[in-house]
């Protein structure tokens, strides 16, 4: 009797458990993604996986060669060829040539790409395996569950900033909670200032104009670390740039591609191209080089088009003519601090700039090895993402702080208690004369 009992129970825990978990695929599927669990790929998603080489060599042009693993930091990590760009290639084309259903090995597979770039950099051919990544992401998120709660906060925070950094800020004031432990699964290094960066069109006019750009302030500058935006804007100002800020800029779109969400990154893309695309300035300048990488060398496979004058703020302001290197050299001798640099994989394998030459007018010095900081694998892949960051912080110990170019792996290296600073604020102070004094409204 009691075992007959005992067996009725776990039948009804197991038909709760199923019944349950309908639910939850249905409810959260439907509510949340809007789109309820299947068993097939959806046939748009799988359109433009297989479309990702229509403008350039496709999947089956891959010569197996493996150039693209030598420098790939998950495959350096693991030594597992289903962790490299060559590796996970394979895995996607048998997934367009209508492999078996994905399963949680693919999943973590596709996902645990750091989406640095550095692959597309060493391809022969010319196939760049990130834009079949993105495209297979998206194929794939809907077998994703477990990625499920961060598509929803992601997507719902990017389509009102505002608020979203306005909940947060409220919420890490909170002592306990599931809330409370949400945020604090954000990395330790991301705060929220009271104040942000842009505020509708503005116009900041020099003296004496030699030129006109316009901001792109990208999500981590104007939300997160304002105090860059201001101090870009102040170093334009004072190298005679009048500076426009126009309104209605949006994210660029990069985050909600690395989580497979292409309808929502092409529908910000388009925003940020129709502003962006036709303002009539010399460059479109942005203080985080992943945005500039977004915006000019990936929104041609997105949507077509570019915001094709975008450049790199180190690197604009580093060219020659715009500042006076002379200062430099006379501050460089009363610096205090040992200063180590990290390479933001978008600067230097995405957009080609490469900062070295500067380092030792603003006394950084090199690191002993360079690296991804893995912050790209932060909202995919957490181990990855840690993992990646641990082999950082032992490349930089001994550093008083780290510089780099990209708020991005600044928010990572903190997260790993390192103190860090953009390049701005070192060639800020490098330069007496950058800081135009110039305080935004707003
Ligand atoms: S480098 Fe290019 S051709 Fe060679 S394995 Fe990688 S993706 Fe294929
Ligand atoms: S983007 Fe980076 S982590 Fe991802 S496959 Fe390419 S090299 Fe590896």
């Amino acid at each position: 009797m009691k075992k007959n009992n005992n067996e009725n129970l776990s039948e009804r825990a197991r038909a709760l458990a199923s019944s349950a978990k309908d639910l939850g695929e249905g409810l959260l599927g439907k509510l949340l993604e809007g789109n309820p669990m299947g068993k097939a790929v959806e046939p748009g998603a799988m359109e433009r996986l297989l479309g990702a080489g229509a403008n350039g060599p496709g999947l089956e042009d891959c010569a197996r060669c493996g150039s693209c693993k030598a420098r790939c930091p998950a495959y350096e990590m693991t030594g597992n060829e289903a962790f490299s760009p060559r590796g996970r290639l394979m895995l996607l084309k048998g997934l367009a040539g209508g492999g078996p259903p994905p399963t949680d090995g693919l999943l973590g597979r596709i996902f645990s790409c750091a989406l640095c770039g550095r692959c597309d950099a060493s391809c022969p051919v010319g196939i760049k395996p990130t834009e079949f990544i993105y495209r297979g992401r998206d194929a794939l998120r809907k077998f994703d569950s477990k990625r499920l709660l961060t598509r929803t906060v992601l997507r719902a925070s990017l389509n009102r900033p505002a608020t979203g950094v306005s909940a947060a800020r409220f919420l890490t004031g909170l002592k306990h909670g599931l809330l409370k432990r949400l945020v604090s699964r954000l990395p330790r290094g991301i705060s929220f200032p009271r104040r942000q960066l842009k505020n509708g069109h503005q116009v900041i006019t020099p003296r004496k104009a030699v030129g006109r750009v316009a901001v792109f302030a990208g999500c981590s500058a104007n939300y997160l670390m304002p105090e860059t935006g201001e101090d870009l804007i102040g170093m334009l100002v004072a190298a005679g740039y009048e500076v426009v800020m126009p309104g209605g800029e949006v994210c660029c779109g990069m985050p909600l591609r690395g989580l497979g969400l292409e309808d929502e990154a092409r529908r910000f893309a388009m925003k940020n191209l129709e502003i962006f695309g036709k303002l009539n300035v010399e460059a479109v300048i942005s203080p985080c080089s992943t945005c500039v990488y977004m915006i000019k060398k990936r929104y041609p496979e997105l949507v077509g088009g570019s915001v094709e004058n975008a450049m790199d703020a180190t690197e604009f302001l580093l060219s020659p003519g715009r500042l006076d290197l002379g200062p430099a050299i006379k501050k460089k001798e009363k610096a205090d601090l040992r200063l180590i640099w990290h390479e933001p994989c978008h600067l230097k394998y995405g957009l080609g700039f490469n900062a070295e030459p500067f380092l030792g007018l603003l006394n950084i010095e090199k690191p002993k090895e360079e690296g991804c900081c893995g912050f790209g694998a932060f909202l995919t892949d957490k181990d990855t993402s840690r993992e990646l960051l641990s082999k950082r912080l032992s490349a930089y110990e001994g550093a008083d702080m780290v510089v780099t170019a990209c708020p991005g792996c600044r928010i990572q290296l903190e997260s790993g208690g390192i103190k860090t600073a953009h390049i701005l604020e070192v060639i800020e102070e490098a330069f007496p004369g950058t800081d135009s004094g110039t305080e935004l409204a707003g």
